[in-house]
């Protein structure tokens, strides 16, 4: 199933879609959401974020040739890091490119959603936990992740968390490509077979540190070929059996 976010005039609702249908729910996707009964074309909203996070937990070097073209490996347990609920935006929004930065990278990434609290969850329970995953790109700006030498800022401008198009409920997440285009040339291409930390163990992992909420996501991390963007870019995560997330590089100020 696919669950959404969408607005439609003034109205901002959740719902599900089944081709170009949409069935809105009333309530939200966490406390068993009903049918109001509409049908509504799809091309009829406009598509939000799925979820609104109360915090993305992100993995870095998770793929054996990321962790390469990083200059390092991966490493012996996941290595996490936060981005601000506030860099979430939906597709077909702009990712602003801050004036502050020289480089602003692509990484696309399948994200995990949870769709219950989740502490202490071990790997083999995490399925309880998991409302479905969704697309994400990791927008980074990596001269400001280098200077630093650590990820708060160049991980954390507003707009460096696009989430979407939906959240598919039934994916099995074990073996599906993830790629990620520029202006329609295909800049990383994986599969999430070569993920050295699956969904399950991320789960553990995360949740032996934090509670994760409902709506909270993880991003289990980007394949090999992450470059930079430009302003005017169109940016596509795509990934199997989930769908495309698109959007376009903005000025950011
Ligand atoms: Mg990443």
């Amino acid at each position: 199933m696919r669950l959404l976010r969408f607005r439609q005039g003034d109205r901002i609702a959740v719902g599900t879609a089944d081709g170009d249908r949409l069935r809105p729910l009333r309530g939200t996707f966490f406390e068993n959401p009903l049918p109001t009964g509409e049908d509504v074309p799809l091309d009829k909203v406009r598509l939000l974020a799925p979820v609104l996070p109360s915090k993305v937990v992100a993995v870095g070097k998770n793929y054996m040739e990321h962790a390469v073209e990083m200059g390092g490996e991966v490493p012996e347990e996941p290595l996490i890091f936060l981005k601000p609920s506030t860099t979430v935006i939906g597709p077909g929004d702009g990712i602003p490119y801050p004036s502050v930065s020289r480089r602003v990278d692509h990484e696309g990434e399948l994200a995990i959603v949870i769709g219950r609290v989740a502490r202490r969850v071990r790997a083999e329970d995490a399925g309880r936990v998991i409302l479905g995953y969704t697309c994400a790109n990791d927008v980074t700006a990596r001269d400001l992740q280098r200077k630093d030498g650590q990820f708060t800022r160049g991980k954390g401008f507003d707009g460096f968390c696009p989430l979407g198009p939906w959240i598919e409920t039934e994916l099995d997440p074990a073996d599906v490509s993830v790629e990620c285009r520029v202006n329609g040339e295909t800049r990383q291409a994986a599969r999430t077979s070569q993920l050295a930390f699956g969904p399950g163990v991320l789960i553990e992992f995360v949740s032996r540190v934090m509670t994760l909420l409902p709506g909270d996501v993880i991003l289990t991390g980007t394949p090999a070929g992450v470059g930079p963007l430009s302003i005017g870019d169109l940016v596509e995560v795509e990934i199997e059996g989930i769908g495309t997330l698109a959007n376009e590089v903005v000025d950011g100020g």
